[in-house]
C-alpha cells in the first residue's frame, strides 16, 4: 500500500529528502519516474497523487519503503503524523518490492 500525505500537511519539506525512491515532491512541482530511479521515462506528471497546495507522494513511486527501511521514512519524519496509509492504492508486500525493482533495475 502506497502512503499518502493529507491536507494537514505544513510543507515543511522534512520528508522529501528522506525517500528512497524520490516519490515525494513538493507542491504544483510534476513528478517523473526518472527522477532519483534508474528509470528512463522522463514524463512530467500530474496525477496519481499530485496536489497543488501540499507536499505529495507519487503513488506509483511509493513503496512503502520496502528493501530500504523498515518503516516509511516519511512518516518516520513528519512532525504532523500526515503520511499515512493510502487505503485506495492497497499493494502486497511481493508487488511492492517488484514496484522497486523496476524503479531501481
Ligand atoms: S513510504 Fe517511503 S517510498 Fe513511500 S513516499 Fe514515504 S519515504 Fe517514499
Ligand atoms: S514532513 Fe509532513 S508536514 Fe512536512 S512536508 Fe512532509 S508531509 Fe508535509
Amino acid at each position: 500500500m502506497a502512503i499518502k500525505i493529507t491536507d494537514d500537511c505544513i510543507n515543511c519539506e522534512a520528508c522529501e529528502p528522506e525517500c528512497p525512491n524520490n516519490a515525494i515532491y513538493s507542491p504544483e512541482q510534476a513528478w517523473k519516474f526518472s527522477d532519483g530511479t534508474t528509470m528512463n521515462d522522463n514524463t512530467e506528471r500530474e496525477d496519481g497523487g499530485f496536489s497543488d497546495e501540499f507536499f505529495y507522494i507519487a503513488t506509483d513511486k511509493c513503496t512503502e519503503c520496502i528493501g530500504f527501511h523498515d518503516e516509511p521514512q516519511c512518516a518516520a519524519v513528519c512532525p504532523v503524523d500526515c503520511c499515512i496509509d493510502d487505503t485506495d492504492n492497497v499493494e502486497t508486500e511481493d508487488e511492492l518490492m517488484l514496484k522497486k525493482e523496476k524503479l531501481h533495475a
